[in-house]
């Protein structure tokens, strides 16, 4: 079997591999392959363009990097120094120990904590008297402030969210966004409940995993072991047989996948089957921006002593989360340098903006050593309410047309892992429909 994939970020590189392995014949059509996966050197520290680590807890990533020969560098967070600070009227307050994501799992904590109200405590102590119940699909804000109040939603959800889905909580989709939560209300009523019974033991392993040399090494040894072209995919059309239009030529295939975002599949698709297209189109996708800057670390008073801090939106100027890299990972920063990621969802965000946010919020006036912005338009797909009949119909009608698949962040999953997984899945289905 031939297969013709568009994208060769993570999503496309990981079908590649998959496909490979089950022996068909596997060619990448991508000009920048890594996708908004990256590694650059400066000065000495590892910086990352885009995500910078993924979710131990979900194992398809480690499966694939140890199954290429990189399981030796995977390493894993800082976790003794793990913290995270949540601004609140203009202090920095400690996320309190034993949240899953909004959920509390430890009393003590949660009592201790100046991040939230009275009010909002007490909400989450009566939650457990809840019934349960099954309700349709609503946004995260409903489902948040039916359970905890809406500070929850603005002081957790909202700043939590933001870093993973760079979208807002009040068109995000419970069931699709925090699935395990909706099942443990539909079980439990409440979810402080299900969550306390559902409470796994620790596993030692740490939160966080990347990779020792940077998450570029990843998609890079993928990108090697691939056939890749360097050409956008301008155009596909299905005769019988895929045809691929990039660089000036017709490359015929038996199968295609897609896996260059939802929003570029929707333009590919259209003219061969318009209702997928449309439905793939109705994703809505948001920005992102990442100003990394570096300091003389004497140049920082703050003991930078977290893995960074989130700003809720009520507090929020032009910084959405900064992490502390230093802190949170080891070997990417000489100890000379403090380099400090800062995230943003509108992309006109300029150094300047975020330099008087890090002078107001960690008293930081000189100038930076080096800064580093990485711009990734309508990059984050947005899993508003409706996303799983819309992507359960999508899935419905692509499988109608011989050789389509779909493989990215857009359908099952934004993460890492979770695009790795719907690479894998387009080839296993590729191999299936041989059998
Ligand atoms: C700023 C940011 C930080 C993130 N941080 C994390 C994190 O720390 N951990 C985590 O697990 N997840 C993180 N994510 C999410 C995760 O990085 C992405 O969901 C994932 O990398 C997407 O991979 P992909 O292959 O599906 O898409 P992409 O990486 O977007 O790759 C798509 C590829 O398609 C190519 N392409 C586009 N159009 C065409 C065409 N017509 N023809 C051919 N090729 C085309 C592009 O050049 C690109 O290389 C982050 C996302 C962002 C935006």
């Amino acid at each position: 079997m031939k297969v013709g994939i568009a994208g060769g970020g993570i999503s496309g590189l990981a079908c590649a591999h998959y496909l490979r392995k089950a022996g068909h014949q596997a060619i990448v059509f991508d000009p920048s392959p890594g996708g908004l996966i990256g590694t650059t050197e400066v000065h000495g520290c590892l910086l990352e363009t885009g995500p910078e680590s993924w979710l131990a807890s979900k194992p398809w990533a480690e499966t694939l990097i140890r199954e290429i020969g990189l399981g030796d560098e995977i390493i894993g967070s800082n976790d003794s120094l793990r913290k995270t600070y949540v601004l609140r009227h203009g202090n920095f307050e400690t996320l309190p120990e034993g949240l899953q994501l909004v959920v509390p799992t430890k009393l003590i904590p949660v009592l201790k904590t100046r991040l939230f109200s009275w009010g909002m405590k007490f909400r989450m102590g009566a939650e457990v008297f809840r019934s349960p119940k099954a309700l349709p699909d609503r946004s995260v804000s409903e489902f948040i402030t039916d359970h905890f109040g809406r500070e929850a939603v603005d002081y957790l959800a909202e700043p939590l969210l933001a870093g993973v889905y760079g979208g807002s909580p009040d068109f995000l989709s419970a069931p699709s966004v925090l699935p395990k939560f909706v099942e443990h209300e539909q079980r439990y009523g409440s979810v402080v409940v299900g969550a306390l019974r559902e409470k796994k033991a620790a596993t030692g392993k740490p939160v966080f995993y990347t990779m020792r040399r940077g998450m570029g090494t990843f998609v890079g040894r993928l990108a090697e072991a691939a056939e890749t072209l360097p050409y956008r995919v301008n155009a596909i059309d299905y005769n019988g047989v895929w045809e691929l239009s990039a660089g000036g030529e017709t490359h015929v295939f038996d199968s295609v996948v897609l896996a260059c975002g939802a929003n570029r599949a929707a333009d590919l698709l259209k003219p061969v089957e318009p209702d997928a297209g449309d439905l793939l189109a109705s994703i809505p996708h948001n920005s992102s921006s990442i100003w990394t800057l570096g300091y003389r670390r004497e140049d920082v008073a703050h003991p930078l002593d977290a893995f960074g801090f989130l700003i809720p939106k009520p507090e929020r100027q032009a910084i959405m989360a900064c992490t502390w890299v230093a802190t949170k990972w080891p070997g990417r920063v000489p100890d000379n340098i403090a380099v400090l990621r800062c995230f943003s969802s509108d992309l006109n965000t300029t150094q300047d903006a975020v330099r008087d946010d890090l002078r107001r919020l960690l008293g930081i006036t000189a100038e930076p050593v080096f800064a580093q912005l990485n711009q990734w338009p309508e990059a984050m797909p947005q899993y508003t309410v409706g996303h799983t009949p819309r992507i359960a119909e999508l899935e419905a009608r692509s499988a109608e047309i011989p050789g389509l698949y779909l493989a990215g962040n857009a359908y099952h999953g934004v993460g890492i892992p979770d695009c790795v997984r719907s690479g894998k899945r387009a080839a296993d289905a590729i191999t299936r429909s041989l059998l």
